[in-house]
């Protein structure tokens, strides 16, 4: 494949495509085959060591360059993510495995990171106040906090980057990205394209590695980094939030869901059907917002779940270049067995299977589109993120049973809603406990809107007019006038 071919298969530092210092290089993999595509400069700690160190060296130069300047490097890199849209989406599907289709999507939606913090690096602003007594001025800056490591998953391989490194740029931060070790591709073109669009030597970094715990633990205790921007799993933000305590590295962190979907007696049922195929199956369930458990009342839990059935047994499950594949496989072979885990755990305990719920023959890491219904309370899918094509299917009488089910979770990042009634909208929405709710919609990502969690799904926002500030720090200056 000449997309596969043409990427530079290096670790990108101070500007220039170098080898490991150990030699080593990690296999990309297409899930759809289990074939190599390629193989990738495998990073060790000295060569992170070396990627703060160009980061830590460009900083001072890069907070010193107009707002302009930066945000005309994004924005051209935002035309050029769009031209090349074709190229980066062959990419994401060949390494990751989401249909084409979801993949140019993602393209859409990942340059728009670029050029939604364009605009916002020219906006970033301060203020001038009297002290209360009178006499001093309250003179207030902003700065950015200084060099960052971003760290992101696999699941969405050029928008996770693009909303890191496109405010961290505005705000006038250099970065070491570390992509996860499976889809290190679509990064390293990302490089690239900015690297074309002007960005200077050393601003962005990237260190792919399978060592990400030995890498990346130094660089958070060497001092040198000032800001943590994490997506991932719950488990290794609990890890990465402890490291950063020590050295007191301010973070972002979007982490795990569990998202609950509840369809009232009065929701319209196309919609709800509807947007909860795409709560559910957007790159195969494989979001941290996807809806995992889903509340139907039970005067309509049964015409839900035929429909819903329906609709997913319908769904071509398939390689995601081939045309007409609306379901790709599963990341890999660890990705697919925990989600038949969970489905066989459910069935256990008595879950019956509508569709789906085989492990299919030959190569891939395919899995079926799946709705389950009579989900008992002790099945392991109502704590933990599915993070594939399974719909598990619950049933409730009244609101306050429904609210209190959807919040009986440690998590907190999307949950879904249908209704037509405007009061219980807005009352549902403000008990329930996660940072972003979609409304008789199954998508809430939006690079304008603030996404993030509560409890245990992160701290800090990213996109929206508050995205930038996660990477710029206050500066007060006392200004007495006499
Ligand atoms: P997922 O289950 O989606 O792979 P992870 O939290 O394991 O979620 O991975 C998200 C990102 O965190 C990836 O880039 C991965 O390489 C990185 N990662 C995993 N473990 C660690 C760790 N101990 N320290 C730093 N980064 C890690």
């Amino acid at each position: 494949m000449t997309v596969v071919r043409d990427v530079p298969k290096q670790l990108f530092i101070g500007g220039g495509w170098q080898d490991a210092e150990s030699g080593r290089t990690l296999s990309v993999d297409n899930p759809a085959t289990g074939e190599e595509l390629c193989r990738v400069a495998d990073a060790s700690p000295a060569d992170g060591r070396r990627a703060v160190e160009a980061a830590v060296a460009a900083q001072a130069d890069w907070a010193a360059t107009p707002p302009r300047v930066r945000s005309e490097i994004l924005r051209r890199a935002y035309d050029l993510i769009i031209a090349r849209t074709e190229d980066l989406a062959l990419l994401m599907t060949l390494e990751m495995g989401k249909p084409l289709a979801e993949a140019r999507a993602e393209v859409a939606y990942g340059a728009e990171f670029f050029r939604w913090f364009s605009e916002e690096a020219v906006r970033i602003d301060g203020g001038l106040m009297t002290a209360p007594d009178g006499k001093n001025r309250l003179l207030v800056t902003r700065q950015p906090v200084g060099p960052c490591l971003l760290i992101t998953p696999w699941n969405f391989p050029l928008a996770m980057g693009t909303r890191k490194i496109g405010p961290a740029l505005a705000a006038g931060c250099t970065v070491v990205l570390k992509p996860a070790p499976q889809t290190p591709l679509t990064s390293l073109a990302l490089a690239e394209i900015l690297t074309e669009a002007g960005l200077p030597a050393g601003v962005l970094n990237i260190v792919v590695t399978t060592d990400a715990a030995g890498v990346v633990e130094p660089l958070l205790r060497g001092g040198q980094i000032r800001k943590l921007s994490f997506t991932g799993s719950t488990q290794v933000g609990r890890i990465l939030l402890a490291q950063c305590a020590d050295t007191v590295i301010r973070t972002s962190m979007e982490l795990g869901g569990n998202a609950p979907l509840i369809v009232f007696d009065d929701a319209d049922l196309d919609t709800a059907v509807e947007g909860t195929m795409v709560a559910k199956m957007r790159n195969m369930g494989e979001s941290c917002c996807a809806a995992n458990r889903i509340y139907v009342h039970t005067s309509v839990a049964e015409e839900f779940a035929t429909r819903l059935a329906a609709r997913m047994a319908a769904l071509k499950v398939g390689d995601g270049t081939e045309p007409g594949t609306d379901v790709g496989p599963l990341i890999d072979e660890a990705g697919r067995s925990k989600a038949h885990d969970m489905v066989r755990d459910a069935v256990k305990r008595g879950a019956t299977v509508l569709t789906g719920g085989e492990l299919p023959e030959g190569p891939g890491c395919f899995y079926p589109p799946t709705v389950l219904t009579g989900i008992s309370a002790e099945a392991a899918i109502n704590d933990t993120e599915v993070f594939g094509p399974v719909a598990a299917l619950l049933t409730f009488e009244d609101e306050d049973e429904a609210i209190a089910a959807a919040n009986s979770t440690e998590f907190g990042l999307a949950a879904y809603l249908f209704t037509q009634n405007l009061d219980r909208a807005l009352r549902v929405s403000e008990r329930l406990e996660s940072g972003m709710i979609g409304l008789n919609t199954g998508l809430v990502s939006n690079p304008a809107a603030p996404f993030g969690g509560v409890k245990q799904s992160g701290l800090g926002r990213e996109g929206g007019r508050v995205g930038i500030g996660e990477f710029l720090e206050y500066k007060y200056i006392a200004v007495p006038v006499g």
